[in-house]
């Protein structure tokens, strides 16, 4: 999980905000009905997008979002404002893929195929081309988001553009021996105290992306990879402290690479602080095949 800075996007060279965004996708309108139903619901869109840039930080408020909706036919009209794929709105799709080279709600996948509608398109119709809205996403985070972002008012998904989670370590992964296997437990605990607000997002996001799975099941081959690397290149592998030190360096460069909440992280910090570290360094490094537990 990380955030995003927020995408910029140029037109002719020049850096073009949202409102700037709608009215050039109304010029580049070469349908005349439709851009006329566009037009005379520009003014309301123009409300809409003021009252969602409005909310900087404070998405407590967002359910608010809501409140005079546009009617059927003009919801019908934006929705159809993403799928233009030419122009201005081909610029804001790949303007959003390029904030990040890593999905924001996982970390797990690069290739970033999808652009989630944080405020589901299908019920906020008018934020369809919002670029805060849009969100670089990979397939599975997309599919399992979907509309899942409140339920009743309580808030689901971090949204990466607002949500600055970037400087707080929250995730954290616990790592012990059990029958001679490893294993690997994801969990969040406000550990650098967390505004409690957005704690709680947090921990439904991890919950709602089903993270502790996700995660479980590829730090298995890192670990492996990690130990073994381990075993060519630590001073010593006897001494709790050396070996201690040796895991927090890599953390520290996972940190610098990929940031304080990736998983990858949280691993090699859970290997830093793992009790019995000497005992699961012997048995991995020992074992001519590792058992890793089913997920
Ligand atoms: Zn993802």
């Amino acid at each position: 999980m990380k955030s995003l800075n927020r995408p910029v996007i140029s037109h002719n060279g020049n850096s073009i905000n949202d409102h700037e965004i709608y009215d050039i996708m109304l010029d580049q309108r070469r349908h005349l009905s439709m851009r006329n139903s566009l037009l005379a619901i520009k003014s309301l869109v123009s409300d809409k997008y003021n009252a969602y840039i409005a909310l900087n930080g404070k998405l407590e408020d967002i359910n608010r979002l809501a409140e005079n909706h546009p009617n059927r036919s003009e919801l019908d009209s934006l929705k159809k404002c993403y799928d233009y794929n030419t122009g201005v709105i081909n610029t804001l799709r790949q303007a959003i893929l390029a904030t990040t080279d890593s999905c924001p709600y996982c970390q797990i996948n690069n290739e970033l195929n999808k652009r989630d509608h944080y405020l589901p398109k299908a019920l906020f119709a008018e934020f369809s081309i919002l670029s805060l809205n849009l969100i670089p996403t990979c397939d599975i985070c997309n599919e399992i988001k979907s509309y899942n972002v409140f339920n009743q008012t309580e808030r689901r998904i971090i949204h990466p553009y607002y949500d600055q989670i970037n400087n707080h370590r929250f995730l954290c992964a616990d790592i012990s021996i059990y029958n001679d296997t490893p294993v690997v437990n994801y969990r969040v605990e406000n550990i650098e105290s967390i505004d409690p607000y957005l704690f709680e997002v947090i921990k439904k996001h991890f919950e709602v992306l089903n993270l502790q799975k996700r995660y479980g099941k590829i730090s298995h081959k890192e670990l492996h990879r990690t130990i073994r690397c381990f075993g060519r290149n630590a001073p010593c592998r006897k001494c709790p402290i050396e070996i201690t030190r040796y895991f927090n360096g890599e953390a520290d460069n996972s940190k610098e690479n990929y940031g304080v909440n990736h998983w990858n992280t949280a691993l090699l910090h859970g290997m830093a602080a793992c009790d019995d570290i000497i005992g699961f360094l012997e048995t991995v490094l020992g074992a001519e095949e590792i058992k890793w537990p089913r997920q």
